[in-house]
């Protein structure tokens, strides 16, 4: 008997009716044969509007609290998502995070997924019971307390759960019919991959594509699970996410994130060891840096910017403005108004004059770039967030001829 893992996000079960409808798709693959092990996310928006509930209530809400609020989410969608099941006339079983046996690291909001425990699991599929377990949750063994593991956590869950119990296949199932050469929601013509290589998933997802978690990428490759990224609203194949592709695209895609800031320290005294200290500082205080621009040197000052996650912005400034006075720089500004995009192919390591293509085509754009980085198989650039659509629609059409795949019938 095969075991599908199978993950359905927030738009499919976003209310009663797509509850149902779910419920009614994973009966059947139960009726075929199969044990099926499904991770739900929260319904529909739910985990934005709690969070911003806990904006209207505190500034600085304890992140332990956050993270017991935010688990309700799933816990809603898994214990309506078993009810409508035995509706089916099949036996289901929920279970938290915790309850399942996810154990993670201590970090409120972005716990890693350390170790499964999984004997409860285990019992209920052998007991032929569909079993549903609460996405993007765990516990810490060590604090006792309940975790999350970052916005779009569930992939993370789910594939970490297929490799836990050795699952044929790890279904994504989502609002979209698979990995798509950009956003379809922004490029209408965008098109649908049969498949993808991981090593291109990752550096797509980590680039803001956020149909897949970065880390549920990371997962899938390590365990050699299949992930088959596809629509929950019908049966035809999506994407496969495989560590090889028959072919190779020279680009896979483009993706864009406007989860960023920008911090530039004006002025800093151009002597060896301000950068290690700053960027020590930033790991210090958790903040994950992105993108680094050092300007020349005049009169022995320089100009320092990075990019970091918006939602660490304030401890990353905090700490450089500190740093700043310390060290006798001119100021620092953050600019909130950014965004990037990014190329990704693995194609592009052997094919020259793809860089010359991104800037030409978001010159012919009017984009203004203002920071690039790269590494061997993607182009990044962070341009102004209100041309960022712009930016995105332009190098899909400069590289139309190289991306693969079906066009979306939307
Ligand atoms: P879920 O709730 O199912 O986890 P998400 O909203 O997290 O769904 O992810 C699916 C969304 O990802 C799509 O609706 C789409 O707008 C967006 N997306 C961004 N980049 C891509 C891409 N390259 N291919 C497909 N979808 C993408
Ligand atoms: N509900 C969580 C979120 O909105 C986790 C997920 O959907 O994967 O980020
Ligand atoms: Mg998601």
């Amino acid at each position: 008997m095969a075991l599908i893992v199978q993950k359905y996000g927030g738009t499919s079960v976003a209310d009663a009716d797509r509850l149902k409808r779910v419920a009614h798709r994973i009966a059947d693959t139960r009726r075929e044969g199969n044990q099926v092990l499904v991770v739900v996310s929260a319904m529909g928006k739910t985990t934005d509007d709690l969070i911003a509930l806990a904006d209207q209530v505190s500034s600085n809400p304890p992140a332990r609290e956050m993270d017991m609020l935010l688990t309700a989410g799933e816990r809603i969608s898994m214990a309506l998502l078993a009810m409508a099941i035995h509706a089916e006339g099949l036996e289901a079983v929920s279970f938290t995070g915790s309850q399942a046996g996810i154990l993670t690291s201590e970090a409120h909001g972005e716990a890693k997924i350390e170790e499964i425990r999984g004997f409860r699991v285990q019992e209920s599929l052998d007991e032929g019971k569909v079993v549903i377990v609460a996405g993007f949750q765990g516990v810490s063994p060590r604090t006792k307390e309940v975790t999350t593991l970052g916005r779009g956590g569930s992939d993370a869950s789910a594939v970490a759960l297929a490799a836990a119990f050795g699952a044929d296949v790890c279904e994504i199932c989502t609002d979209v019919d698979g990995v798509f050469t950009a956003d379809p929601r922004i490029v209408p013509n965008a098109r649908k991959l049969d498949e993808i290589s991981t090593e291109e998933m990752l550096e797509l997802a980590a680039a803001g594509a956020g149909v897949l978690m970065a880390r549920s990428v990371e997962f899938g490759r390590r365990f050699n699970i299949p992930i088959h990224v596809r629509s929950s609203f019908h049966d035809a194949p999506g994407t496969w996410v495989k560590e090889k592709t028959m072919e190779e695209a020279i680009i896979s895609g483009i993706a864009h994130d406007t989860s960023e800031a920008k911090i530039t320290v004006h002025g800093v005294p151009d002597r060896p060891g301000i950068a290690a200290t700053l960027f020590e500082q930033m790991a210090g205080h958790q903040v994950n840096v992105d993108m680094i621009v050092q300007n020349v040197s005049i009169d022995g000052s320089t100009d320092i910017s990075f990019t970091v996650p918006r939602s660490t912005s304030a401890t990353a400034l905090e700490v450089t403005e500190q740093l700043a006075s310390e060290i006798g720089a001119a100021g620092v500004d953050i600019d909130t108004d950014i965004a990037k995009v990014s190329l990704v192919g693995a194609g592009m390591k052997s094919h020259p004059g793809v860089a010359a293509r991104v800037f030409r085509a978001l010159s012919d754009s009017d984009i203004n770039i203002e920071m690039i980085s790269t590494s061997t198989i993607r182009i990044s650039c962070v341009v102004r967030s209100d041309r960022v659509e712009d930016a995105v629609r332009s190098l899909h059409a400069a590289f139309e001829a190289e991306l693969v795949g079906e066009e979306a019938d939307v």
